[in-house]
């Protein structure tokens, strides 16, 4: 493929989010709390994010050894952050969650699967492709330095945040109460702030066009994920917080 129809294909997948994220406002993905026996056919919610979220490290590694390997050592950081990222995710996330009981409908499932498979792929390749052309000063550069802190400090609130929710049920338990504590009086969730930031991050650091793509896909799907989460909670506890808001502190 050459780096146009490339670019070309990365637009579209933008525009693809951002068209689709008016439809999340009002269909909200029907896993965790928001579960339903209406999507079909469903698998334990471990193993669904086990198959998830995997792909996307096996993919992203796929497509960028395909080309080689490049000898650019902040390519090699952008790809260790992101393996990093997924390896928590499909493999210590599922293990601590207390899910017991809980299912995820397998429609979910091939859709996370499907979606996990082309950001792995468009990064990995573009990373590994050469295209992005990062000159040897890379590393020094104000958009690596400040995208490699953004995404570190996106990634401590998201793992904080998932910590703290985690943490609210012991051994067995399945039920919600209401979260506390740091970040958690400001907004409902934290943890997908803190997601959007580090993808943020990751789209700077990398500078690209697929990188971005992930960065708007995250919002796309966090950003309604975040306003249903929260008025689930003020519908399931009459004592919620009224000052609190969704997503980002006094603003969303
Ligand atoms: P949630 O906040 O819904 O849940 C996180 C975990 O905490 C789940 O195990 C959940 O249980 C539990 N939990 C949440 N709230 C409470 C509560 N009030 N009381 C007790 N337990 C609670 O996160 P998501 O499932 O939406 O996402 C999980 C992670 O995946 C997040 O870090 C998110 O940022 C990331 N993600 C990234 C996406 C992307 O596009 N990059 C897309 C989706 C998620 P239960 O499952 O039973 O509700």
């Amino acid at each position: 493929m050459d780096q146009q129809t490339f670019n070309l294909l990365m637009l579209a997948w933008i525009a693809l989010a951002i068209l689709l994220m008016p439809v999340q406002l009002f269909v909200t993905a029907p896993y965790g709390r928001h579960a339903s026996r209406r999507w079909g056919p469903v698998i334990g919610n471990r193993l669904g994010w086990v198959i998830m979220e995997i792909v996307s490290p096996v993919a992203l590694l796929a497509a960028f050894l395909w080309g080689g390997i490049p000898d650019t050592g902040v390519i090699w950081v952008c790809v260790a952050l992101w393996i990093a990222h997924y390896m928590h995710r499909a493999i210590v996330f599922p293990l601590r969650i207390r899910t017991s009981g809980k299912h995820i409908p397998v429609a979910i499932v091939l859709s996370a699967v499907a979606f996990n498979s082309i950001n792995g792929w468009a990064n990995g390749f573009y990373l590994g492709s050469g295209w992005g052309g990062y000159p040897p000063g890379w590393g020094s550069d104000p958009r690596f330095i400040i995208g490699i802190a953004v995404f570190l400090a996106g990634a401590a609130i998201n793992l904080w945040a998932d910590g703290e929710l985690i943490a609210l049920r012991k051994h067995r338990e399945s039920h919600y109460t209401i979260p506390h504590g740091g970040l958690f009086e400001k907004v409902s969730c934290p943890n997908h702030l803190g997601e959007i930031i580090e993808w943020c991050g990751f789209a700077i650091a990398c500078w690209n066009l697929p990188a971005l793509a992930f960065a708007v896909w995250t919002a796309a799907n966090l950003i309604p994920r975040a306003l249903s989460h929260h008025r689930w909670y003020a519908r399931e506890f009459p004592d919620y917080p009224a000052n609190r808001k969704a997503l980002v502190p006094y603003v969303l």
